[in-house]
């Protein structure tokens, strides 16, 4: 295996180079620990990466490429990383949701300006969404937290979780008119669950509040640039990256005090093997991942054609329609059926960030859920679906790259069947995951830890899962006080 730095045996040792993995090798490092992150693939970042896959010139974000995470998570608020917070571009308009005949709902950085916009359900809105935005430090932080301590702030966290526990579907009954329910449905549709799901509802208040609060931005160059000042800040602790290495066994690794794993728990049984204690083999193998994407990136000769203005100004654009159109295409998702018209979610970085494309040029980023592990290309129907909205859209296409969720998971062996989140987003794996358990990092394996997206808080660039269970092996082998809330 890798040569590693040179010590005899290292502090740690961490699977996986992807945001969970980087900022668990940070947090180690940064506590005088040696270690080293061993990476699979030929480029370190995991769903943080760029690349020009359609033609040369045009920037392209391969996995994660739109970041209120980032800009929200207490990981990257580390003086550090204000370089990188610097480099967040933030659109005009986070996110926007065209409908037929040129009419659109929108999300604008003011709870105001947004509320002015949805006219009769302008009022409900901003109930709804003000007094979240108040307190959205606190919520962030509870909400990217292990899910596992007494809230500091109950009544900020009651706020939330009220109207967000029931469903999507529940909570657009607050509103009258398309423009504002279909707004809801865009956003909560990023849960990859039904819409009639409960927590659906949370999804769509927390990534809502998120726009208002912090924005939705692209990093400019693209994502690569997250991995970027995390490898940096890697170097600058004496850690080490070594890429192009999977791990096919523990015991390929070098002698270490503690693994942390930025694996599936899939990935996790198959490394560990026979070491793992039957029960909580099973309790991994129970472990249920979501619908896949199949994602397209594009190539245009010029700014998509939106119909409705406001969305030539929005990073992300949700399409599909009402909200009971995109309700209906993610249960046929979930009955295990390819939508004819999907719910798709897309991004134009060019909106904020010129530097992706040569002068005049945009790139385009989108996809669509479909059945886990599908290998059906779903580029005609997401196209479709632009041009429904964006009439023009296909003549701008110089070129185009699509990977089925079958591909996605080749590509990166985390994205089980496409699945972009680290597992399904029920309400018990949100709370619980990969299993029952208060510390869902530490394995019953002495020294071997979990502490990918497959963790509390999930899917999403903002390090958190690996930061909890590096605190977790710094508690456990180190010296390093309770990770979180009591043990
Ligand atoms: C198409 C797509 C779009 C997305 N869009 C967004 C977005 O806009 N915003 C957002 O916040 N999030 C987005 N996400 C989700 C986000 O990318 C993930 O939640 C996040 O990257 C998870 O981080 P992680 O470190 O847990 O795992 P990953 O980022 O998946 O990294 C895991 C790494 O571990 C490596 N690895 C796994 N097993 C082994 C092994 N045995 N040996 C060696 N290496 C191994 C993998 O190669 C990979 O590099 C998107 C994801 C995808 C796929």
């Amino acid at each position: 295996m890798p040569p590693g730095p040179r010590v005899s045996r290292l502090d740690a040792v961490v699977v996986g180079s992807g945001p969970n993995g980087l900022a668990a090798a940070i947090t180690l490092a940064a506590a005088g620990l040696s270690v080293t992150v061993i990476e699979g693939a030929e480029v370190a970042g995991g769903g943080c990466r760029t690349d020009s896959s359609t033609l040369p010139g045009f920037r392209h974000d391969v996995c994660s490429a739109v970041h209120p995470l980032v800009a929200a998570s207490p990981f990257f608020r580390r003086p550090v990383f204000d370089g990188l917070r610097r480099s967040l571009c933030q659109p005009a308009v986070p996110f926007a949701h065209p409908l037929d005949g040129g009419r659109a709902g929108a999300a604008h950085r003011s709870v105001d300006e947004t509320a002015d916009s949805l006219g009769p359900d302008g009022a409900a809105y901003r109930r709804l969404m003000g007094p979240l935005v108040d307190r959205a430090p606190v919520i962030v932080d509870q909400v990217l937290g292990p899910l596992r301590s007494v809230p500091a702030h109950p009544f900020a966290l009651a706020r939330f979780g009220l109207p967000g526990v029931p469903s999507a579907r529940r909570l657009a009954s607050r509103f009258e008119c398309e423009p504002a329910r279909a707004l809801l449905a865009g956003v909560s549709a990023h849960s990859t669950a039904r819409l009639t799901a409960p927590l659906t509802g949370a999804f769509g208040l927390l990534l809502g509040m998120a726009a208002h609060a912090v924005g939705w931005p692209v990093v400019q160059g693209g994502s690569s640039g997250i991995v970027a000042a995390l490898s940096a800040e890697l170097e600058r602790l004496g850690a080490t990256v070594v890429t192009g290495q999977p791990v096919r066994s523990l015991s390929e690794l070098p002698e270490s005090t503690a693994v942390v794993l930025d694996t599936s728990p899939g990935g996790l049984a198959a490394l560990a093997g026979p070491d793992l204690p039957p029960g909580y083999g099973r309790a991994l193998a129970r472990f249920r991942h979501g619908p896949g994407v199949c994602k397209v990136d594009w190539a245009l000769s010029g700014a998509v054609p939106w119909s409705a203005a406001v969305c030539r100004r929005a990073g992300t654009l949700h399409l599909g329609g009402t909200f009971a159109e995109v309700a209906h295409s993610e249960s046929e998702v979930h009955a295990g059926r390819h939508p004819e018209r999907p719910y798709c979610i897309v991004v134009q970085p060019g909106v904020a960030d010129p530097t992706r494309a040569p002068d005049g040029h945009q790139t385009l980023w989108g996809y669509c859920h479909v059945p886990p592990g599908s290998t059906v290309d779903m580029t005609t129907a997401i196209e479709a679906q632009i041009e429904r909205f964006a009439p023009g859209f296909s003549e701008l296409v110089l070129a185009r790259s699509t990977r089925t969720a079958a591909e996605q998971e080749a590509h990166n062996p985390n994205l089980v069947g496409g699945d972009v989140g680290g597992g399904a987003a029920s309400l018990g794996q949100t709370l619980f995951r990969p299993t029952v358990s208060w510390n869902p990092y530490r394995t019953p394996v002495r020294g071997l830890y979990l502490g990918s997206a497959s963790t509390p808080p999930g899917g999403g660039v903002h390090g958190m899962c690996g930061v909890f269970a590096a605190r977790t092996v710094l508690h456990d082998h180190f010296g390093g006080p309770a990770p979180f809330g009591r043990r």
